[in-house]
């Protein structure tokens, strides 16, 4: 595929920002990731809406866009991996599966997941609450969200990955990611920095960059509004963006 440039960025609050389509998803709706100006390798690939539920990630990446200039950072941005789930308010692709069950590690299994409802209160996060109901895909890697990620990620070869999802409140390093970075996001948006999640996730996108030697970060924020969200949450990330690897 030609990595044309699609979408007028400029004239759109972004500045000097490609947008790039790498892949389509199961609806056929644009995957677009977003290229800083210089040539050469990324600093970075920060990934939201992996769950479509999940849209005030998307929100955070698109503030991030347009605070930071392309021209001030290496770091590539997928605002949107999952966009048939943004639109339609599920964490699910529209095929009904979880793309975070669905990529081809080892930990790849065929039964169904289940996982809390969007917006429960925080004192009903018990197990037989789990009634959101998805598929990890008929076999591992077999949504075009996933094979469309994977791809741009053996282009891309960043150096890290930062996916941010929610509600969780953390900040989760998997592989051989920079200690300075860890404590620099969580001190900056006063994150526990855990060392794993509570429940077991096959065919995780994480477990995927694990055995792919990619350093990864898992970065959860919590439910809230967006201001709050732009407050606690853009400073850390702003900087990791701006520093370019130096943190
Ligand atoms: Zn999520």
């Amino acid at each position: 595929m030609a990595h044309a440039t699609v979408g007028a960025v400029t004239g759109n609050l972004l500045d000097g920002w490609r947008a790039e389509e790498y892949g389509r998803s199961r609806d056929g709706i644009s995957l677009r990731v977003f290229m800083p100006q210089a040539d050469g390798p990324v600093g970075g690939l920060l990934i939201a809406a992996q769950h479509g539920e999940e849209a005030a990630t998307a929100l955070l990446a698109r503030r991030l866009l347009e605070r930071v200039s392309a021209h001030e950072t290496h770091w590539a941005l997928v605002p949107v991996a999952n966009p048939d789930g943004l639109i339609n308010g599920t964490r699910q692709n529209a095929a009904g599966v979880d793309l975070n069950r669905n990529f081809p590690s080892a930990t790849w299994l065929p039964d169904d997941s289940f996982t809390y409802p969007p917006g429960i209160e925080p004192e009903r996060r018990v197990l037989e609450n789990r009634t959101n109901r998805s598929s990890p895909g008929e076999r591992a890697g077999s949504e075009p969200e996933t094979q469309a990620l994977i791809a741009l990620i053996e282009r891309l070869r960043p150096p890290l990955v930062l996916d941010i999802h929610s509600p969780l409140e953390l900040v989760l390093p998997l592989g051989d990611v920079p200690t300075r970075l860890v404590e620099s996001l969580s001190l900056a948006a006063g994150l526990p920095v855990v060392e794993a999640l509570g429940a077991p996730c096959p065919g995780a996108f994480d477990a995927w960059l694990v055995e792919a030697g990619i350093p990864g970060i898992i970065y959860e924020v919590e439910h809230a509004g967006l201001p709050a969200l732009c407050a606690r949450h853009l400073p850390g990330l702003e900087a990791m963006m701006r520093s370019n690897g130096a943190l």
